[in-house]
């Protein structure tokens, strides 16, 4: 990338370099790249391909794209993903939010239609707190705990938490379910407790796509040897932690719907169908206590 090479060539370049990377997508990407790079929005870059790139703006691109051609995520390069139509911010700290997470805001809509309920929520490995912030804003007189085993993930989700304008509803506390003691400090019970846990299983998570494996936190993914392990233990303590009526919502892996109904069932709730994401896979699983 010579200086003085307009947006057009550099978008060029940088298209090129994520190609050999394996990178789908890369003319969209690039033109991110570029637009983060040039302190641009995308439109006033089309309007300005034709003209030179200040020298600074290139090698600022030459460092996002390399990143990415490292196979981070998109995510973390730019540092914010859209959910639910809202800007999270996100971190290497937290899992990138997904459309498919999306299924379980739906479900929870769906089971407890009155918006003005004062709902008490608790989102557990509430990560970049998409669900539980997105929740809060779909239930403006609910209050929520968001629970995550990181500190760094906190510190991200009480950011987004004062973007979003809902942090006076929003407790954000450190805790571990993998520690026997680990409901002890949370004021229950709730109405509704949601979760994406980790639920990959250990072995094949150095298998997946690069961004995933390479740079997504591991506690985040890895749900043990069948990859069920962080259901058993919320169902364990859900009981407790949900009031009778309450509901309990996770997501779940490809394939998982029927092993977790059994996990909750055998926890003593009752278990209802599973419920879709966009691309057909049972993604969500309610269960009523
Ligand atoms: N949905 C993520 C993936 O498939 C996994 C997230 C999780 O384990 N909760 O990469």
């Amino acid at each position: 990338m010579v200086a003085g090479a307009t947006y057009d060539a550099l978008l060029r370049d940088a298209a090129v370099a994520l190609t050999s990377a394996g990178i789908d997508n890369v003319r969209f990407e690039a033109r991110l790249l570029l637009a983060r790079a040039a302190g641009l929005s995308v439109e006033q870059l089309i309007a300005r391909g034709g003209d030179p790139v200040p020298a600074a703006t290139a090698t600022v691109l030459r460092e996002l794209t390399a990143r990415r051609v490292r196979r981070e995520p998109m995510a973390y390069i730019l540092g914010e993903r859209e959910f639910w139509g809202l800007p999270f911010k996100v971190s290497p700290a937290v899992l990138v939010p997904r459309p498919d997470s999306e299924t379980l805001i739906e479900t929870a809509l769906a089971l407890l239609p009155d918006r003005t309920r004062p709902l008490r929520l608790l989102d557990l490995g509430a990560g970049s707190g998409c669900l539980l912030l997105t929740l809060l804003r779909e239930y403006p007189e609910a209050t929520g705990v968001g629970v995550d085993a990181s500190e760094a993930a906190l510190a991200v989700a009480r950011e987004n938490a004062e973007a979003l304008g809902v942090a006076s509803r929003a407790q954000l506390v450190a805790g571990d379910w993998r520690r026997p003691d680990w409901t002890e400090r949370l004021a229950g019970p709730f109405d509704l407790v949601v979760s994406n846990p980790p639920y990959i299983e250990s072995r094949v998570i150095d298998g997946l796509m690069p961004e995933v494996a390479r740079h997504e936190p591991r506690l985040a993914l890895d749900g043990g040897a069948d990859g069920l392990d962080a259901y058993r233990l919320i169902a364990a303590a859900a009981p407790r932690l949900i009031v009778p009526g309450g509901w309990l919502l996770v997501e779940g892996g490809e394939g998982q719907a029927t092993d977790i109904s059994g996990i909750f069932s055998a926890a003593g709730l009752s278990p209802k169908p599973p419920r879709k994401d966009l691309a057909g896979v049972e993604r969500v699983v309610p269960a009523k206590h």
